[in-house]
């Protein structure tokens, strides 16, 4: 007899087969993130761990005064030179100034342990040439949490964009800086624990370190979310009081936008700049020359108040829209098929064991019609031979 498997069994496997088939189709939205953009776990282990370090570091060895102004420096001094050099000079040019400053902001920006000058400075033109599309690097549409660190910390944009910073990246000193730009940090952790001890090195230095960290990365990320719009710019940035004060004048991010080769981000006297206003210090003393700040006209045009369409924001309404779309199109697509081949499996296993119980019972029956005929087979020979003794035909 053929072996019929046993039902439970047959189901199970029939149902696991059917759902393995069914595998989630991968469809990305137009702001999806790429395979191959993807935070590096284990590189990035340095990073998460100083902020364990920097906070430990401080609750033991504590706060003292010298160590206060270490963190004061070590967050607004240095949130300075990100702002002033790595941005508003080596960004977008805004002023200009001699080679020897130039190098001095290069280096200050270097011990931000934000990589060097044409690393940063190549990729936020990347930016601001990509604002908000698909393209863009750090768009927080492709995600808060990516727009804030993410990028930063995914081996895809490690390298130096040099095509787009050709203009700085011709001075052998400043390739030196970027080649070298690890070296930069340590200088300031030893500088701050030489003039302010342990408490210096944990709390000035590490928590400084990370409170800087965080305090310019707000700028790719909320600086693009919270606050508000004053101009129609073609990307969904924002200004915003708070921020400008921690950052020290970059929270005027939508101004920003609208009129990147501005030395001055806060346009009206009210925008608190402190950036700007140690710019203009600096030029006074003629360290600093040619600071580009906005005309009345480039101030007053494209408010959003004025009806211009906000091509900005409808972008980004509309890539949410998109990718909701797609996301859900494609999980209740995924959804329903899945439901199709568990529905067919399970069909399919009940008429198998129907099937089976149908041939066991047909087989039983055939069985007890052979014991049957057998049986009577038998009783007609044991007759005949009966019958065929009493003839005398058969010697037994
Ligand atoms: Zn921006
Ligand atoms: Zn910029």
């Amino acid at each position: 007899m053929p072996h019929i498997p046993p039902t439970s069994g047959t189901d199970e496997h029939e149902l696991d087969g059917a759902l393995a088939t069914v595998a989630r189709p991968v469809v990305r939205a137009p702001y999806d993130r790429g395979p191959d953009e993807k935070m590096n776990v284990k590189a990035s282990i340095p990073f998460w761990a100083l902020h364990v370090l920097a906070v430990a570091g401080t609750l033991w060895f504590g706060i003292t005064p010298k160590a206060l102004l270490v963190f004061v420096l070590m967050v607004w001094g240095r949130v300075w030179f990100i702002t002033a050099g790595y941005h508003r000079y080596f960004a977008h040019r805004s002023y200009r100034t001699s080679r020897a400053f130039q190098l001095f902001l290069a280096v200050g920006g270097a011990t931000c342990a934000q990589k060097g000058p044409l690393w940063w400075a190549g990729h936020h033109r990347e930016h601001h040439r990509t604002s908000d599309t698909e393209l863009d690097i750090h768009s927080p549409l492709r995600g808060f949490w990516w727009s804030h660190v993410g990028w930063i910390l995914c081996d895809k944009y490690d390298e130096i964009p040099v095509e787009r910073i050709r203009d700085f990246h011709k001075f052998p000193e400043l390739r030196w800086i970027d080649k070298h730009n690890g070296l930069f940090p340590w200088a300031a952790a030893i500088a701050s624990f030489a003039f302010a001890g342990w408490s210096g090195l944990f709390f000035g230095f590490l928590l400084g370190t990370v409170v800087l960290w965080h305090n310019t990365f707000i700028v790719n990320s909320l600086a693009h979310v919270f606050g508000r719009r004053r101009y129609a710019t073609d990307d969904t940035s924002r200004n915003s009081f708070l921020i400008a004060l921690t950052t020290l004048g970059e929270g005027w991010h939508n101004n920003h936008h609208h009129l990147q080769s501005s030395a001055r981000n806060g346009f009206y006297w009210w925008e608190i700049d402190v950036t700007y206003y140690v710019l203009k210090g600096l030029s006074w003393v003629g360290i600093v020359k040619d600071l580009k700040v906005p005309s009345k006209a480039v101030r007053a045009a494209d408010h959003i108040a004025d009806g211009n369409f906000d091509v900005g924001m409808f972008r980004a309404h509309t890539a949410r829209a998109q990718a909701t779309v797609a996301h859900s199109h494609v999980s209740s697509l995924h959804a329903r098929v899945a439901d199709s081949a568990s529905a067919a499996a399970v069909a399919v296993a009940d008429r198998r064991a129907a099937l089976a119980e149908a041939i066991e019972s047909r087989k039983a029956a055939l069985d007890e019609l052979v014991q049957s005929s057998m049986a009577t087979a038998e009783d007609l020979a044991r007759t005949n031979r009966v019958g065929n003794r009493e003839l005398g035909l058969l010697d037994t």
